[in-house]
């Protein structure tokens, strides 16, 4: 089953998320049951959103968490209070955070096993800057990005695992990765991931593309065996675009099985 995720970052207010929750409901609530559906709303308004979503099977997610269990950190937010408001999964290492806060690979692999701890499920995130791609270095940057986030996971665990390959120069720029060079990485992730775990794991583990994903660009992605889901951006505030994203996941999937 595929994974489409919509992350709204730092965006909408209170009455926008309630009504941008509704208008996924009434445009997703049908695909759920052929795709794994989730929105990633600011901190404030998962509460809202999260009753906003009901019973209807979209997820509510998390855009980032603590790697502490509680205490003596301010501004932070726990797997346990994540776990109150009905979270069910939690980005780790999106691009922003390692390169705009300056999340090390090192706290970025303890937030996942904090997570995957609390029985939450989690996407880690790995991508490339546009630097790194020129100069060649794209498989090693996410290679490395993986094995340092997955550091100390255990294969048991790796079912609540998913990876979402995002090249930074794509991210937020209207530039989208084209189906060849995102199948060309997710075939080196899902390979790196056989050799740290099984063949099993790396066939079902899961790897969404991000990175400017408009309902445009979904079915070519989609369409390559490799790529099992997105990470929206920008077009998961937009509900129409969603779906529309959303569909082209399930289109796909259904493709597939024939
Ligand atoms: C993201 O935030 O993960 C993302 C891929 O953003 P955008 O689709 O806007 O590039």
């Amino acid at each position: 089953m595929p994974f489409v995720g919509g992350n709204w970052k730092m965006n909408t207010d209170l009455a926008s998320s309630v009504e941008l929750a509704d208008d996924i409901v009434a445009g997703c609530a049908a695909f759920v049951d052929r795709c794994d559906v989730a929105v990633f709303p600011p901190f404030p308004y998962l509460q809202v959103v999260g009753r906003t979503l009901g019973h209807h099977g979209i997820l509510l997610g998390a855009q980032d968490v603590c790697h502490m269990p509680a205490g003596a950190y301010t501004g932070e937010v726990s797997v346990d209070m994540l776990l109150d408001l009905n979270v069910k999964v939690v980005l780790v290492g999106h691009s922003e955070r390692r390169h705009v806060i300056g999340e090390t690979d090192d706290l970025i692999n303890a937030k996942v096993l904090a997570v995957l701890d609390a029985g939450l499920d989690v996407v880690l995130c790995v991508g490339e800057t546009l630097e790194q791609r020129e100069s060649g270095r794209t498989k090693e940057v996410n290679v490395h990005q993986l094995m340092a986030g997955l550091r100390a996971v255990t294969p048991d665990s790796m079912e609540q695992v998913t990876i979402a390959y995002e090249p930074v120069w794509a991210i937020g720029t209207g530039r989208t990765a084209g189906p060849d060079q995102a199948a060309e990485v997710h075939r080196v992730l899902r390979a790196s991931i056989g050799d740290l775990y099984d063949d099993d794991i790396s066939e079902s583990i899961r790897l969404q593309y991000g990175g400017s994903v408009k309902a445009k660009d979904a079915a070519g992605l989609f369409a390559r065996p490799e790529i099992d889901g997105g990470l929206i951006g920008g077009a998961s505030l937009d509900p129409e675009q969603f779906k529309a994203i959303v569909a082209a996941a399930v289109d796909a999937a259904s493709q597939e099985q024939e």
